[in-house]
């Protein structure tokens, strides 16, 4: 696919999109204008730019693009969640997922295509990593959904749990947040926000300065160095012990709190001695813990433990005052859920694998 040369204006915070009217020898508050075309108002086309002048929408044209992740499918799940197969610019496919009422709307957005942490029991390390999304890519996502949704005047969180591993492509997730969180476009707030990382640990402490700050969400799932090292491959490197500490030094705002997420595997995490040295790890932590039953997929090694498990597990935090919620897994059928986010170019890649099996019917 041959891709547009022109830059993408998409990606361009407020300030840099001034800056560009300046350079062009245009008035700055254009910027503006355009900026809430694109990102409040959802348009793509110059020429739809109604307010700003024929002269002006032309130069544009030439130079730049909107550029839009374009919806290649969607899949509705009984419950209401909704899939989107996103494609970028190059060809690359993404996933992105609509996930209504949780109690609030959600959107679950990628970060990169694939991801290269690899976790042990997730759909998406398997593709390995492809690239990062740029900023544009990242907000866009958030555009193109609510415009499909005709949500672009609601409310709705959004939570980087899609694919990828957003502290692994700091600078264009940060950028991205800051797009979102203009009030001259979507104005969302970063407090509806919920950025969910692994723990790189030099951006994690670099995440704490910022100024534009989302809640945080800690893929925990192992509460023994040896444990979580055969899960969770970079642990080798960041383990749990620094991870906490820095939790423990995360700037977190008054009656904030982390979110734990804890995959739960049959036999392998989910026992009471687990639940009971969970509770001591997180001591002096303002922490609250998401379970996350295991989302069975073939081709990955482990078993989702039954209710009673996971039910027994949660009762050991709640009575010695963890808070505690067990995730609902939320568009199964249509491959939605938690760590089931695998685009089809990434199978087309790796035939003969075991992900064959997978193939959507
Ligand atoms: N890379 C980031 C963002 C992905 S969030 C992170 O790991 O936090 C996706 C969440 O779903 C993570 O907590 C991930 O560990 C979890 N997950 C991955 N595979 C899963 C599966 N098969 N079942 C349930 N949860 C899974």
């Amino acid at each position: 696919m041959l891709s547009d040369r022109r830059h993408d204006i998409a990606e361009m915070e407020l300030d840099e999109l001034e800056q560009t009217l300046d350079a062009l020898g245009k008035a700055r508050f254009h910027g503006r204008q355009l900026f809430q075309w694109i990102h409040k108002r959802g348009i793509v086309d110059f020429d739809e730019m109604t307010d700003l002048g024929r002269d002006l929408r032309s130069t544009l044209a030439t130079q730049f693009q909107v550029g839009t992740p374009i919806v290649v499918r969607k899949e509705r799940s009984s419950d209401g969640t909704t899939k989107f197969l996103l494609r970028l610019e190059d060809g690359q496919l993404i996933e992105s997922v609509f996930i209504p009422d949780t109690p609030s709307n959600t959107f679950c957005i990628s970060s990169q295509v694939g991801c290269a942490m690899n976790c042990g029991f997730c759909l998406t390390g398997r593709m390995g990593i492809v690239r990062n999304l740029t900023a544009g890519e990242i907000a866009g996502q958030v555009r193109v959904l609510a415009r499909e949704l005709g949500m672009l005047q609601s409310r709705f969180n959004i939570v980087l749990m899609g694919m990828g591993e957003p502290l692994h492509n700091y600078d264009a997730v940060m950028k991205a947040l800051r797009i979102l969180a203009d009030e001259h476009g979507l104005a969302i707030h970063p407090r509806r926000i919920t950025l969910s990382t692994v723990g790189v640990l030099p951006a994690l402490e670099r995440l704490a300065t910022e100024p534009l700050m989302p809640n945080l969400a800690i893929s925990l799932h192992a509460t023994t160095e040896e444990q979580r090292n055969a899960l969770v491959p970079i642990n080798r490197k960041y383990g749990i012990r620094e991870l906490l500490d820095a939790c423990r030094r995360f700037p977190i705002q008054r009656r904030d709190r982390i979110t734990f997420e804890y995959v739960m595997l049959k036999g392998v995490n989910d026992t009471d001695e687990d639940a009971r040295r969970l509770v001591r790890l997180l001591h002096g932590i303002r922490a609250k813990v998401n379970l996350l039953p295991l989302n069975e997929a073939a081709g990955i090694p482990y078993e989702r433990p039954d209710d009673a498990r996971v039910n027994r597990f949660a009762k050991i935090l709640a009575e010695r005052g963890v808070t505690v919620s067990v995730r609902k897994s939320r568009g199964r059928d249509i491959r939605a859920a938690c760590g089931q986010l695998i685009t089809e170019s990434a199978r087309q890649k790796t035939p003969g694998q075991i992900l064959a099996g997978l193939m959507p019917a």
